[in-house]
């Protein structure tokens, strides 16, 4: 079994002191904390093989080289692609869902195209799809959720015609925790002949991914949400998708040849990677999941769940409680009777607890629930029970206030 005690340790932010109190951390759907590990290894890359990648003929930038692709693998190895140069490195979850909408735009989309995503969506998977409808005329469909807030997979089906292009959609709502049904969801984007794109944003710290089994045309995550840096993300795309789509960003890198006349592009994965690359967020990147594979996904996924649910269940003591949905993954969403999110987050910080509040970036959602914000806790790997209880006395504490 995962002991939560053990790892803690290797967090070196999670020792100090807020507000008098020790601090329990529960903002991990927003950026997760980096181990030790993580943290020595950008100062060792900095302080031993600092060169620029790709570039150079001499030793530090070839070592700088070598070990950015050794991440590039270890990436690929992480959601089991099947080809390294089919893992282009980003600047995050956002970035990649803007490089597939422009470059797909440029290749496959037509005025009066259509593309689905869903209501639980996080604004980076949204506000990229409707500038391209300003950009291009594409229409947005967008799937509504049943009651219990799961995604209504009947209306999503009625959703496909001859005009969809591209399904994009959440593989675990960031507001919610729940996790989408997403095999079925790949499977009858497929049985449409539609691809799609996962936002694996908030299920690749939480649960094991192959994309090969799940047959995802692309998916896409950031590093700081996996225990490594920030400014360091992922897109997987297939190969056949990635070599037919025109390149995001001009540059350096991702050229073959460059004339006055006529330029052309680099091979797969560097024809998307124009500029210097975050090469160092890559290695660290490399050095959390190792980290995470240490501890592995299958105890990881196991001690999150149960916390989740020990969580809800002592959430449920207090009066007024209202949890949105029924989460199943590492994020819980609440309100406490009319108290305002805001005043619950600002009051629980001073109790030393981290939690996040508003519209989580998911302001349809909100809407949908006709709700100011909620309260949200979320797990990581380096949370316990214990802390679960400081939560839920923090709000009893908080509640008693407003009454
Ligand atoms: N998608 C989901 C589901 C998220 O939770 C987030 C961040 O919270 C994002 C996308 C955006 O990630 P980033 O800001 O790292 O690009």
């Amino acid at each position: 079994m995962l002991d939560p005690y053990k790892i803690r340790k290797e967090f070196p932010i999670l020792e100090q002191l807020v507000h008098g109190k020790q601090l329990v951390y529960l903002d991990n759907a927003a950026t997760t904390q980096k181990p030790k590990c993580v943290i020595e290894t950008i100062s060792d890359a900095y302080c031993t093989i600092n060169s620029n990648v790709h570039r150079g003929i001499h030793h530090l930038s070839q070592v700088a080289t070598e070990r950015f692709e050794e991440a590039r693998e270890k990436v690929r190895s992480f959601i089991n692609a099947q080809n390294r140069h089919e893992i282009i490195f980003t600047r995050g979850t956002t970035e990649s869902i803007n490089l597939v909408a422009t470059s797909f735009d440029n290749t496959f989309l037509n005025e009066g195209d259509e593309i689905i995503i869903s209501t639980m969506e996080h604004h980076s998977n949204i506000v990229p799809w409707q500038m391209l409808q300003e950009r291009l005329g594409v229409v947005l469909r967008v799937i509504p959720l049943n009651s219990d807030l799961s995604l209504n997979i009947d209306a999503y089906k009625a959703l496909f015609n001859e005009k969809t292009r591209l399904v994009s959609i959440t593989h675990v709502s960031n507001v919610l925790g729940i996790t989408n049904p997403i095999k079925e969801c790949i499977d009858i984007a497929h049985s449409n002949n539609v691809p799609i794109l996962i936002d694996g944003a908030q299920s690749t710290p939480h649960i094991a991914v192959d994309v090969q089994e799940l047959d995802a045309d692309f998916f896409v995550f950031s590093g700081h949400k996996l225990y490594a840096p920030t400014g360091i993300g992922v897109l997987y795309g297939k190969e056949q998708f990635l070599n037919a789509m025109q390149p995001y960003h001009g540059g350096g890198e991702m050229i073959q040849t460059v004339r006055f006349e006529k330029t052309t592009y680099n091979e797969l994965p560097y024809k998307f990677e124009a500029g210097t690359p975050d090469y160092i967020g890559a290695i660290a990147l490399g050095r959390a999941i190792d980290f995470i594979n240490e501890i592995g996904l299958t105890e990881i996924a196991k001690h999150e769940q149960a916390l989740t649910k020990y969580t809800v269940e002592r959430l449920k003591e207090i009066p007024g409680m209202r949890i949105f949905g029924s989460p199943n993954g590492a994020a819980i969403s609440f309100l406490v009777g009319n108290i305002h999110p805001a005043d619950m987050g600002t009051l629980l910080d001073h109790l030393g607890i981290a939690i996040r509040t508003g519209h989580h970036c998911a302001q349809p959602l909100i809407d949908y629930l006709n709700i100011p914000g909620t309260v949200r806790a979320s797990f990581a790997i380096y949370n316990t029970t214990e802390e679960a209880d400081i939560l839920v006395e923090g709000i009893k504490r908080v509640s008693r206030m407003f009454e």
